[in-house]
């Protein structure tokens, strides 16, 4: 039936960039026998599944968005892959996303846009647009993005649906393409809080092949979507996450859900965290020189696409033509940048100075939850925007992870899920949800109360 809905809606779409129709059937008539042949199922038996293309999936395509991976087939599973294989999920493809997952509109794919099922001309988040839409168009059940900076969360918050950050090494990162690795995370998207706590149940957990993968249980975040409440519970709003640039309606939103928790029990407890204006100066600063790193792997030599290997020219060469006509504009925008950062003589002043407010971000919130248990705040400043609107302006992009930036440089966990559409342009909103690190069971807690 999805593979149908998929057939009937992504031309418009465009959720996936490849569909595994072979292997989705393959899997699904396995998941049949073993029932048959009543052999225990695991649990998710047959449930399908839209894949982030960031992912390697053993012997089906993972071009990250970009074209320098363009007919790269990965000769091994990442360690989130295995887990959904072992759970029985049934995956139906990879998804769309900006290139390296840079981005917050998947505008900055390679192989074109996605656009948001509740109006097919404005964007449907990024990175992980191709997710959030598979979710909304119902082409998928469940999905799985990373969120580096908000790229699960915004995408969610953009077309109602629901999104989680896991704390920083609750999921392994072994297999899934690094672009800024002390603060990539992936993590469960799907249309409900319940659904998204049992595939992050399958996906969490400690991997010795990951080594920042943490080693202690997963937090119990299928019993607290089950248990929904937020009586007694003191819940944070920060000072810093509204305020100029952000939408009337978003904020209007934003305000019922903050009664309706009180209504519920909830004691609200207004926050000063000073250091969150800073986040997003730190945030380019260390997402880039970590990227400008990391992607100097894509050399031409080891994955993927090659150019001017004619026999004539030397591999400095070869390596240059391939990156430069294999990366797009806001990759290259970003290693330049980076690379600047980290270089002698500047490393100090930027990446140094960087660090230093992500210690002070982190501090703000280990200050913060000694008086409240949650922090609430809009998911983004605004709904989703028109196709195009920003494309040419990085700055007003990178706006659009405002609120979502501080938990990742500080590793904490937290949740986008629905709170109703704006009055101005009948957007669904995000409401986001942030708890301490290693206290995800909290996300799921408050967000079943309020969904
Ligand atoms: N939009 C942010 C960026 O472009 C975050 C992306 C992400 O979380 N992967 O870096």
């Amino acid at each position: 039936a999805h593979l149908a809905r998929i057939d009937a809606v992504d031309e418009k779409v465009h959720a996936f960039l490849h569909v595994d129709r072979a292997g989705a059937l393959a899997q699904a008539r396995a998941v049949d026998a073993k029932r048959e042949n009543g052999e225990k199922l695991g649990p998710l038996a047959g449930v399908p599944l839209a894949l982030k293309d960031i992912f390697t999936t053993e012997g089906i395509p993972t071009t990250v968005g970009s074209k320098i991976l363009e007919g790269w087939i990965p000769p091994y599973d990442a360690t989130l892959t295995k887990k959904l294989k072992a759970a029985d999920v049934v995956i139906l493809g990879k998804t769309n996303m900006d290139e390296f997952a840079m981005g917050s509109s998947t505008e900055n794919s390679a192989y074109g846009p996605t656009g948001n099922p509740w109006d097919l001309t404005k964007i449907p988040g990024g990175s992980g647009g191709g997710s959030s839409a598979a979710l909304a168009s119902f082409e998928a059940p469940l999905a799985i993005g990373t969120d580096t900076g908000g790229s699960i969360r915004q995408p969610a918050a953009v077309t109602g649906t629901v999104g989680v950050k896991p704390t920083y090494g609750g999921v392994s990162r072994y297999g899934m393409v690094a672009f800024s690795s002390s603060l990539d995370q992936g993590g469960p998207c799907a249309r409900t809080v319940l659904d998204a706590a049992l595939l992050h149940e399958v996906i969490a957990g400690h991997d010795p092949l990951d080594s920042t993968s943490i080693d202690a249980p997963v937090p119990p975040v299928v019993e607290a979507a089950r248990n929904g409440s937020v009586a007694g519970m003191r819940v944070g709003v920060v000072k810093q996450f509204r305020g100029e640039g952000y939408q009337a309606g978003v904020l209007q939103r934003f305000d019922e859900s903050v009664e309706l928790m009180r209504g519920l029990g909830a004691e609200i407890v207004e926050l000063d965290c000073p250091s969150f204006d800073l986040g997003l100066s730190a945030y380019y600063l260390i997402a880039p020189s970590e990227c400008s790193s990391n992607l100097a792997r894509f050399d031409a030599m080891r994955y993927g696409l090659r150019v001017g290997d004619d026999g004539t020219k030397s591999a400095e060469e070869v390596t240059a033509l391939t990156r430069e006509a294999g990366f797009g504009d806001e990759v290259k925008r970003r290693i330049i940048l980076g690379t600047y950062a980290l270089s002698s003589g500047y490393y100090d002043a930027y990446y140094g100075s960087a660090q230093k407010v992500r210690t002070l971000i982190t501090q703000d919130f280990e200050k913060a939850f000694e008086k409240v248990d949650v922090i609430v705040s809009p998911t983004t400043p605004t709904t989703a925007f028109p196709i195009g609107e920003r494309a040419d302006d990085p700055m007003a992009m990178y706006l659009a992870d405002l609120c979502t930036i501080p938990t990742n440089l500080a590793g904490n966990a937290a949740m986008s899920l629905p709170c109703g559409l704006a009055p101005e342009d009948g957007m669904p909103v995000g409401l986001q949800i942030i708890a301490p690190a290693m206290k995800d069971d909290r996300l799921y807690k408050v967000g079943a109360a309020v969904e």
